[in-house]
C-alpha cells in the first residue's frame, strides 16, 4: 500500500522564479524508512512541508494516507490525525513541563483529560524520561528536548513521521540515539519515517535515500 503518491508536484516561490519543487513523481510505501538528502536549498523542505499538509503545491497530485491534500477539507484534522512532526530545534514549549508538551496535539482530537495522561505518560517512558515528568525542557539537556519532541509527534497515534533534520543540533551519539528511537517505533508500530538528514551515517540506516537536487528527484 502506497502511504504517499506523489505525481508532477511542483512549487514556486518569488512569482515563478524560485522553483522549490519542480516536477517532483514519488511514491512511498507504508512503513517504508526514507532518507532525504541533498544541499541546502534543494527543496528538501519544502517537500516534507507538502507531505505534512504545511503548505500548498502550485500544481501536481499528492495523496497521503488515502487523502488527496489538493481536495481535503480539514487539513489540520487530517494533520493531527496523520502525521507526526519532529523538527531540527525541538519547538517544545518552556512554561510547560515535559509531559504537558507531549499532551499539546492531543487537544486536537476528543479525548478526556485521562487519556491524555495516559498516553503522554506511556509515551515519556517509552522514551526513557519518566523521571523528568514535570520539568521544564528548560532543565533537560539537548537530546532528553529532542526525545521529548519524538513522544509528542507519537502523541496522536500518527500512520507517518515526518523529521526534518532531527539529529542536526546534536552530537553524534544523541544522534544515534535519537535515530534509534525513531527506527524502534517505526518497526514497532509500522510507522513510516521520512527524515531529511545531511548525516550520511544516519540516511545510510534508511531502507532507501532520495536525493534531491534544484527541485528534482535525482535518483529512483
Ligand atoms: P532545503 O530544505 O533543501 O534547504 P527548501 O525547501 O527550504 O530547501 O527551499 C527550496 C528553495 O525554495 C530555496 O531556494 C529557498 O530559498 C526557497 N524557498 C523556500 N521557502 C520559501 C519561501 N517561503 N519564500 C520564498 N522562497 C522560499
Ligand atoms: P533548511 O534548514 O531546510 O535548509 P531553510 O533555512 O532553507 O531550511 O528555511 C527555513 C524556513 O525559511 C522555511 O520555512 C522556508 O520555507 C523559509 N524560507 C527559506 N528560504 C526562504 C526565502 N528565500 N524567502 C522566504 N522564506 C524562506
Amino acid at each position: 500500500v502506497n502511504v504517499v503518491e506523489i505525481e508532477n508536484l511542483s512549487k514556486y516561490y518569488e512569482n515563478g522564479n524560485v522553483k522549490a519543487l519542480d516536477g517532483i513523481n514519488l511514491t512511498i510505501e507504508e512503513g517504508e524508512f526514507v532518507a532525504i538528502m541533498g544541499p541546502s536549498g534543494s527543496g528538501k523542505s519544502t517537500l516534507l512541508n507538502m507531505i505534512g499538509s504545511l503548505d500548498r503545491s502550485d500544481n501536481g497530485k499528492i495523496v497521503v494516507d488515502g487523502h488527496d491534500l489538493l481536495l481535503e477539507k480539514d487539513l489540520s484534522n487530517f494533520r493531527s490525525e496523520t502525521i507526526g512532526f519532529v523538527f531540527q530545534l525541538h519547538n517544545l514549549l518552556p512554561m510547560l513541563s515535559s509531559l504537558e508538551n507531549i499532551e499539546l496535539p492531543t487537544y486536537e482530537l476528543k479525548i478526556s483529560s485521562d487519556e491524555r495522561e495516559k498516553r503522554a505518560s506511556k509515551l515519556l517512558k517509552k522514551v526513557g524520561l519518566e523521571d523528568k515528568a514535570k520539568f521544564s525542557p528548560k532543565k533537560l539537556s539537548g537530546g532528553e528536548r529532542q526525545r521529548i519532541a519524538v513522544a509528542r509527534a507519537l502523541v496522536n497515534n500518527p500512520s507517518i513521521i515526518l523529521a526534518d533534520e532531527p539529529t542536526g543540533s546534536l552530537d553524534s551519539d544523541n544522534s544515534q540515539k535519537i535515530l534509534q528511537l525513531l527506527k524502534d517505533l517505526h518497526k514497532e508500530e509500522n510507522i513510516t519515517l521520512i527524515i531529511i538528514t545531511h548525516d550520511p551515517n544516519i540516511a545510510q540506516q534508511a531502507g532507501r535515500i532520495v536525493n534531491i537536487l534544484d527541485g528534482k528527484i535525482a535518483n529512483g
